[in-house]
């Protein structure tokens, strides 16, 4: 992409509004603009990053052998009323009515919607397990928005739901998305923590939410300073296998970890004293193992082996897409703007020219941009009549990890410069090197 065919309204000043500084950079990056409370347009950068999250999610939800599909942003108010939850989920929900005059509302989450399609279409315990997910955009009339796209009201969200014969098969999947989910957010280049937690309006009794450490997280949270240093990294996971799986998820929860919530002082203190940690935390997803909360009231049933008929055993797994990115740039971010971590990048690198109009600082670049291309990777060329020191700016705001810098002087020894963001170290080669380079930094595995 060219920078001077492309879209970025960066802002020259910092917007006054914005409280915390993902919000603030989003603003300034060009990434996102404010049409009403709480509710965004996602601009060509920010919408890259969104895409960017979303495929990660996909990937991992694949891995772990979960079904993509997609659900309506609008729902008939009669699935509620099955549940209860019509009634019961108070102002949050945004109600809609039509010409007909029938109920409609805007989806906060669709636990019943897909307990309907269920219900519908299985019931035999040999069309078990089953994962469903989709991403969608969810609406909640949140008494205060604030903070940007992390507390929005309308807003993106991965959203599965398990179906399952019995509660420790529903429980295998309930670890299943807890390991897909941890691999999720390390890819994105975060430490999300799963945290013991409260089920609120979902209901239910095991849950945990994922929390990024971040002094503007709206949850306070303590935990064991060594539950940081667990990572799961590039491991091969054989989600089909209980006992491995489950093995992973208490790796990952014997330590304590909890929100204020289920926080149990008690507990807490049998932490070794120079471990014990408090602060806030960023919620990015949560985990559910609802059992048949659903499926009893709207007959979601399935036969057994034994011939029976039995309400099926849930679970539902949330991932909250479109605050990743602000939770994101929250842990990963300088004075000069944002650090994108390589998995989400909105771009895998940016070519600076320092000379444009200059015959052989363009063929450079040229050359750049085309090997780059051909190794799929789509590159953002600042090709504008701009002095280096703006184009320097731009970039580091919009935190590329790398960036190749071209101009007459290195050009005159036949080098280019390739500059690391999170470092600010760099290196002098040949554009071909860096060329190989920068596709060898995003090789897969
Ligand atoms: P919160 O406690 O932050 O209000 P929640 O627990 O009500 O969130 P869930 O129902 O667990 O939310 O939804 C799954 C995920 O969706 C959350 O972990 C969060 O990352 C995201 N999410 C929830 N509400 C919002 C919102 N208003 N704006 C952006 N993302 C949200
Ligand atoms: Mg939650």
């Amino acid at each position: 992409m060219r920078l001077s065919r492309y879209f970025l309204p960066v802002l020259k000043e910092t917007p006054a509004d914005a409280q915390i500084v993902s919000h603030r950079l989003m603003l300034r990056a060009g990434m996102i603009r404010q049409q009403a409370a709480g509710i965004y347009s996602w601009l060509p950068l920010g919408y890259r990053v969104l895409r960017r999250i979303e495929e990660v999610v996909h990937q991992e939800q694949a891995r772990a052998g979960h079904i993509a599909m997609l659900m309506p942003t609008l729902q008939p108010a009669d699935l509620w009323r099955e549940s209860g939850r019509y009634d019961d989920y108070g102002e949050e929900m945004l109600r809609i009515t039509d010409r007909h005059k029938r109920d409609l509302l805007y989806g906060p989450t669709n636990e019943e919607m897909i307990t309907d399609i269920f219900r519908t279409h299985v019931g035999s315990y040999r069309d078990l397990p089953l994962t469903l997910y989709h991403i969608q955009w969810k609406f909640r009339d949140e008494i205060r928005p604030r903070f940007g796209v992390m507390r929005g009201r309308e807003f993106l969200m991965k959203d599965g739901y398990n179906f399952d014969l019995d509660r420790e098969a529903a429980l295998h999947a309930y670890n299943r998305h807890m390991v897909a989910y941890l691999r999720t957010y390390e890819r994105m280049g975060l430490t999300a923590i799963p945290m013991r937690a409260d089920s609120g309006p979902i209901g239910g009794d095991d849950t945990h939410e994922f929390l990024v450490l971040a002094s503007t997280g709206e949850s306070e949270v303590y935990y064991d300073a060594a539950v940081t240093d667990l990572k799961l990294g590039v491991r091969q996971v054989d989600y089909d296998d209980r006992a491995e799986v489950a093995a992973i998820c208490s790796e990952f929860t014997s330590l304590y970890a909890r929100t204020d919530e289920t926080h149990d002082e008690a507990a807490f203190t049998k932490v070794p004293e120079d471990r014990r940690r408090s602060g806030r935390g960023i919620e990015v997803g949560q985990i559910f193992y609802f059992g048949t909360k659903y499926s009893e009231p709207m007959g979601a049933t399935v036969v057994t082996p034994q011939g029976n008929r039995v309400p099926v055993h849930m679970g539902s797994h949330g991932i909250g897409v479109s605050r990743l990115a602000g939770a994101i740039i929250e842990a990963s971010h300088d004075e000069r703007g944002i650090i994108w971590p390589e998995g989400v990048t909105p771009f895998p690198v940016g070519i600076v020219n320092l000379k444009q109009g200059d015959a052989a600082t363009d063929a450079a670049c040229a050359e750049l941009y085309s090997g780059l291309q051909g190794k799929e990777l789509e590159p953002l060329y600042d090709d504008r009549e701009e002095r280096a020191g703006g184009k320097f700016a731009t970039m580091d705001l919009i935190g590329l990890p790398w960036r190749i810098t071209v101009g007459p002087r290195g050009l005159a020894k036949g080098m280019v410069e390739l500059t690391c963001r999170r470092t600010g170290e760099s290196e002098e080669m040949t554009p071909a090197a860096a060329v190989d380079r920068v596709a060898a930094i995003y090789a897969p595995g």
